[in-house]
């Protein structure tokens, strides 16, 4: 599929999407705390989306079709895993850290957004890979700008990460957003230079996810199919927003 390229008024209504799906999070972020389970987050957050009027992306979504669809409106990940963690009984403990990721429609337009929380008090070590990986979606929006190409947003994620003696995870990308959660392009947090480096112009908006492993950057899948963690089951966080480019800059949709 082509680019998908918005107008200021679609770019408005992404604005109100990306509102609802920013609030829903903040609420999940403040009901995280020791002894919560990972179900009872989803539940908040289904509920919330519903009293909202907004459709999950996420449930029930399929990527191969032999594989069962994803059961929940929001992912999971704890400590180890990197992204597309199943919510269920696993209680959150004190020094854990739990990446959330959250996608909803809201008049027809997606929010994508999500963002690793500590539970309780934390080692200094996931602080520091926690400022990291946020300081890294911070430099890579701020790429995001008409002019650049989308491997400068890869480009400035990986030197930063790197430089901190933390590695990128390969696997996974940023992607286009719009009607769809998953549109062109692909947006790498690295430089490949065999991947498509389209030039940035305005009305193009997408979802910037670094995921940042404290160790080595292999990632490897549960038997559940959906769950991915770090081969050296070490640390790892994630944060994403939604981004416009425009004329003015990069604007964040995915903010309350
Ligand atoms: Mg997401
Ligand atoms: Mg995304």
């Amino acid at each position: 599929m082509a680019i998908q390229y918005k107008s200021r008024r679609e770019i408005g209504k992404m604005h109100i999407a990306g509102a609802h799906v920013a609030e829903i999070l903040l609420i999940l972020r403040d009901a995280v705390r020791p002894g919560i389970t990972t179900g009872e987050l989803n539940a908040i957050a289904e509920a919330e989306l519903a009293r909202r009027g907004g459709i999950s992306c996420f449930k029930n979504y399929v990527i191969k079709r032999s594989d069962p669809p994803f059961p929940a409106v929001i992912c999971t990940s704890v400590n180890d895993e990197v992204v597309h963690g199943i919510p269920g009984k696993r209680a959150l403990k004190e020094g854990d850290i739990v990446s959330l990721d959250f996608g909803a429609t809201f008049d027809g337009w997606v929010g994508d957004s999500g963002l690793t929380v500590p539970v309780g008090e934390i080692s200094a070590s996931a602080r520091h890979l926690l400022a990291v990986t946020e300081k890294a979606r911070e430099l890579g929006i701020a790429q995001a700008v008409v002019g650049n190409r989308v491997q400068d947003i890869g480009a400035a994620v990986q030197a930063y990460v790197e430089a901190q003696g933390c590695s990128i995870v390969r696997h996974y990308t940023g992607h286009g957003v719009g009607k769809q959660m998953h549109e062109d392009p692909l947006i790498p947090n690295y430089v490949d230079p065999q991947m498509d480096n389209p030039r940035l112009q305005p009305g193009m908006v997408f979802a910037i996810e670094p995921m940042v492993n404290a160790g080595r950057a292999d990632t490897r899948v549960l038997k559940d199919k959906w769950t991915v963690v770090t081969a050296d089951h070490s640390l790892s966080a994630y944060f994403e927003h939604t981004v416009a480019v425009t004329e003015q800059g990069p604007e964040i949709m995915t903010l309350p």
